[in-house]
């Protein structure tokens, strides 16, 4: 039992490990605007934390777990009007996750887990897994960061309504005050900028960011803090143990 990154084991390690009993992860993040006080790697860096947690986590179990490269773009067409963000296509998308199935699949991998750490790629993480199941014969699991109840718990360390926490608000801001400190502009966004509240319960629309916010933030980072910061840190590191155990026993 391991957590290993692929890509410094070399062919004849990968070959000697008990691959259908190795869940490979796929971790995917974005490039896009976060705000007047966050890096447009905001969602990267939570990813490298969040990798980083699962080196470290107690394996309760024989399998293996391999670590592929991350995908450091995503869908990110709602913020694509501010300067900085990059967007892949959907199509895009698909097509890297097919190839790197495709190959997994070739090699024998039958286990895969897609670790997400933007919500816009959301939607088309859970549509290819289960073409991709049929098409490949492959299990693949879907574990996000955001559009879940990843942070639901985390309600009670956090001063703003998670479900308002939408984007570059307290939690990513206070995360990371305490993991990237020099990456955080001290002055966050004025009350006016902050009148984004974006409502998903009766309906969804195309929305984009611009509709919904002047400074690109949907939420509110004024509370953030590294305290809380690192709440978040310890609250990631537990549950990303948590769900890969849980995981790993089930399937
Ligand atoms: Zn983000």
């Amino acid at each position: 039992m391991s957590v290993q990154l692929m890509n410094s084991l070399t062919w004849k390690e990968i070959a000697d490990l008990d691959r259908e009993n190795t869940f490979c992860v796929i971790p995917i993040s974005s490039l896009e605007q976060h705000g007047y006080h966050l890096p447009v790697g905001a969602d990267d860096f939570i990813l490298e934390y969040s990798l980083k947690s699962l080196e470290k986590i107690h394996l309760d179990s024989d399998r293996n777990i391999l670590i592929l490269p991350p995908i450091k773009y995503g869908n990110s067409f709602e913020h694509l009007s501010f300067p900085g963000t990059i967007t892949l296509k959907t199509k895009t998308i698909m097509s890297i996750i097919e190839d790197i199935v495709e190959s997994l699949s070739i090699n024998g991998f039958k286990n895969i887990i897609c670790l997400n750490s933007h919500g816009g790629n959301t939607a088309v993480l859970h549509a290819i897994a289960q073409d991709f199941r049929y098409k490949y014969d492959v299990k693949i699991l879907n574990i996000d960061l955001w559009a879940s109840n990843f942070f639901e718990d985390a309600d009670e360390f956090i001063k703003t309504n998670f479900v308002t926490d939408v984007h570059a608000g307290e939690i990513e801001t206070s995360l990371l005050m305490y993991t990237n400190p020099d990456l955080v502009k001290e002055k966050a966004c004025s009350c006016e900028e902050l009148a984004n509240i974006v409502n998903f319960n009766e309906f969804d629309y195309s929305w984009l960011s611009k509709d919904v916010s002047k400074c690109g933030v949907i939420g509110d980072a004024t509370d953030s803090c590294i305290e809380t910061g690192e709440l978040i840190a310890n609250y990631i590191d537990l549950k990303i143990e948590k769900i890969f155990n849980s995981i790993l026993k089930k399937f």
